[in-house]
């Protein structure tokens, strides 16, 4: 047993934190991570209602190919291979309400010839388009907690791909959206946060698809975290559920445990917080340990808009429809003050046999909105009238459902309407964000630093310190965060060597 007689508590048992434990783990940390809901995942969540299982998160996960860009990061944190993958050949089906549609498949060379099929008009920039989509599957991902000497092999081969990153980090999807003059592909582009992210976000998340290294698990996001709480389980480490941290504890500017709801205090050497940014830097540590530049980002930087998710048992085998649907409107559909949507996305899970029974499909709908205030007052101050804006929004969704795929009104079976509030209630996450910091044209996808000024024994991980958040920022700040421990203490970060903590069985 490779104990180094040294704890570290981690606020959060979202992915960060689990990721965060089982490399504090194998370096031989007693750990202890604190989860304020019952359940370890966080956003990376799904829930049970009547026959039907609704995903919220996962629509892809980078690095599920073996072999394939970031799949041995994985592999470090759980047993991935215990996944069943499974790869759409068509990624996205977009649909007018006068029956135009455009589908946008996985593989580059369909998608090419689908689209050259469509919009001839747009040929120089289609072939530009999946030029870029084919050089950026060559893409190398650098180790955030390596140095040069690192990633020096990586640099290497990306350097011709650097001016395609670059030029497509320059501008949004909204601008590459105006390459094209089709109409349905300008939307593409263009819909909602895609419009407002860097264009390389979308063009590497299908360079990544065509790879087939950007897969969906059976059993959803929920199908990961239980691998990763069985690897912590497997090291000794321990999940406290239900155990809210109301402080951070700081002698002397340094971090020496925490409080939970209730008082209770827990010591540590090291604390680290995989909860929402705003929260841990403004609440839990009382705004005592920040600069301008971290004061700035979080009144200036965007975030991804939260979200409601309306999510529907049907009674029927949709296996017949696209398992992605985007429904272009003839009038928009208002969400709430100030939100308008022209567009209402649907996945169709009959790919997860996992998530209704044979002959049933669950369907859900995201539907983005940044008033996350008008979902959450509602909520405290009118509940009778939170629940019928629940009821107005799902019979609109149903309505546009039901005029996708005619008749599918009457084979509804379960409705569930989760909102902004919801998130916020959930996960803690600031104004219900799905993803933390946006990542617009011109900002960079490098972490923030994961230390706040003044503050020792200390660090923050997750989609707070990695612009553009996803899961793979969970290993991503995890790995640098423990590595940084890890030199400060003097402790070998040495994960091969990693010998399992969990306790001898006793032989009586
Ligand atoms: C709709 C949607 C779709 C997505 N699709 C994808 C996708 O296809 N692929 C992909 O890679 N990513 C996707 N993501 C993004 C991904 O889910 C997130 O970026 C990632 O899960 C964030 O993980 P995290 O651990 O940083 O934060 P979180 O998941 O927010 O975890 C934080 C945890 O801390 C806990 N916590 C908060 N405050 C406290 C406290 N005071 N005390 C104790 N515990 C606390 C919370 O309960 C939570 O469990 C999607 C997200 C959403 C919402």
């Amino acid at each position: 047993m490779r104990q180094n007689g040294r704890k570290i508590v981690i606020i959060g048992g979202g992915i960060a934190g689990l990721c965060t434990a089982v490399y504090a783990l194998k370096c031989g940390y007693q750990v202890e991570v604190l989860e304020m809901h019952e359940m370890a995942g966080g956003l990376a969540m799904s829930w049970r209602r009547g026959a039907y299982t609704f995903e919220t998160c996962l629509h892809w996960l980078v690095g599920s190919k073996p072999g394939g860009e970031f799949h041995t990061q994985w592999q470090d944190v759980f047993d991935i291979d215990k996944l069943t993958f499974i790869n759409p050949e068509e990624f996205v089906r977009i649909q007018t309400e006068t029956g135009d549609s455009l589908s946008i498949r996985t593989n580059v060379d369909e998608l090419e010839a689908e689209l050259l099929r469509r919009a001839p008009q747009d040929a120089v920039a289609i072939r530009d388009f999946t030029r870029s989509v084919r050089t950026l599957g060559k893409f190398k991902m650098l180790d955030p907690s390596g140095g040069l000497g690192d990633n020096w092999l990586n640099i290497l081969r990306d350097l011709p791909i650097f001016p395609l990153l670059g030029k497509l980090s320059k501008i949004s999807g909204a601008q590459y959206a105006n390459r094209f003059s089709d109409p349905l592909l300008k939307s593409f582009f263009s819909n909602g946060d895609i419009g407002k992210m860097a264009a390389i976000a979308m063009v590497l998340s299908l360079a990544w698809m065509n790879e087939a290294n950007a897969g969906y698990c059976i059993g959803g996001s929920q199908a990961i975290i239980r691998l990763i709480e069985d690897k912590i389980a497997s090291l000794g480490g321990t999940i406290r559920f239900k155990a809210r941290v109301e402080r951070i504890l700081v002698e002397h500017d340094a971090a020496v445990g925490v409080q939970l709801a209730g008082g209770e205090t827990i010591m540590a050497d090291w604390v680290i917080s995989a909860a929402d940014g705003h929260a841990t830097i403004f609440d839990l540590l009382d705004g005592k340990y920040v600069d301008d530049t971290t004061r700035r980002l979080y009144e200036e930087k965007q975030l991804f808009a939260s979200y409601l998710q309306v999510s529907l048992g049907v009674g029927l085998d949709l296996s017949d429809q696209p398992p992605m649907l985007t429904r272009v409107l003839q009038a928009p559909l208002t969400v709430d003050p100030g939100t308008e949507l022209e567009h209402v996305g649907f996945r169709i899970f009959h790919f997860d046999p996992t998530f209704a029974p044979p002959g049933r499909t669950a369907v859900t709908s995201l539907l983005p909105t940044r008033n996350f205030s008008y979902w959450t007052e509602l909520r405290k101050n009118n509940p009778a009238e939170y629940r019928a804006e629940k009821l107005r929004i799902a019979n609109a969704v149903i309505g546009v459902l039901d005029r996708c795929i005619p008749g599918v009104r009457a084979a509804i079976e379960t409705v569930d309407v989760s909102t902004p509030a919801t998130v916020i209630r959930y996960t803690g996450n600031w104004k219900g964000t799905m993803e933390g910091w946006l990542v617009q044209a011109g900002d960079s996808f490098k972490p923030l630093p994961g230390t706040l000024p003044g503050l020792s024994r200390f660090r923050m991980v997750g989609q707070w310190v990695m612009p553009g958040g996803g899961l793979p920022s969970g290993p991503m700040t995890a790995r640098p965060a423990v590595k940084a421990i890890c030199k400060h203490d003097r402790v070998p970060f040495n994960l091969s060597a990693a010998v399992a903590n969990k306790p001898e069985p006793v032989v009586v």
